[in-house]
């Protein structure tokens, strides 16, 4: 499946779920370089729901690298089975654990529309906090557990205890 990322052609390679929404996806996409000539490289990539808000996507690029076409196989804790769609050609490194395969990526729904393409309707973003105390992610820090010191550093107001 092609999908376009910042107007760069990318291949998705590798999508896991969680709660029937994308978490972990792997594209590759091809760079022209001089030196080292041609090569299709790998980029990872975490989704998250904002804020618990499931029809609400975003996406962050957590690194790029490795061998597009052999990705570490998934690993679930025990009691869970964790869902992922890998394409063809592209093989797993090592043993899946509690993981089940799919044949197709799953369809979800967004605001702005259902896919299954995990990039379609979501929205990139370049950082995000996460909040311990309701477990939500977001693209911002959680105003309700959480507080910026004089200092910049963000604190739980709880225990006030530091946040890495
Ligand atoms: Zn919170």
């Amino acid at each position: 499946m092609k999908t376009n990322i910042e107007g760069k052609e990318h291949i998705i390679t590798y999508i896991d779920y969680q709660d029937g929404l994308p978490h972990s996806v792997v594209t590759k996409f091809y760079v022209e370089q001089a030196e080292k000539g041609a090569y299709w490289r790998a980029a990872n990539w975490f989704f998250f729901v904002e804020k618990n808000d499931k029809k609400d996507i975003r996406f962050y690029n957590s690194g790029s690298g490795g061998n597009p076409d052999k990705i570490d196989a998934p690993q679930w804790i025990d009691d869970y089975v964790g869902n992922f769609w890998i394409t063809n050609g592209v093989i797993l490194k090592g043993k899946v654990k509690n993981g089940k395969q799919l044949s197709m990526p799953l369809e979800f729904d967004t605001y702005s529309g259902k896919s299954i393409n995990p990039f379609e309707f979501a929205e990139e973003t370049t950082s995000y906090e996460y909040c311990a105390r309701c477990g939500n992610f977001s693209t911002e820090y959680c105003k309700e557990h959480i507080y910026e010191n004089d200092d910049g550093e963000l604190r739980y107001m709880d225990d006030d205890s530091i946040i890495d």
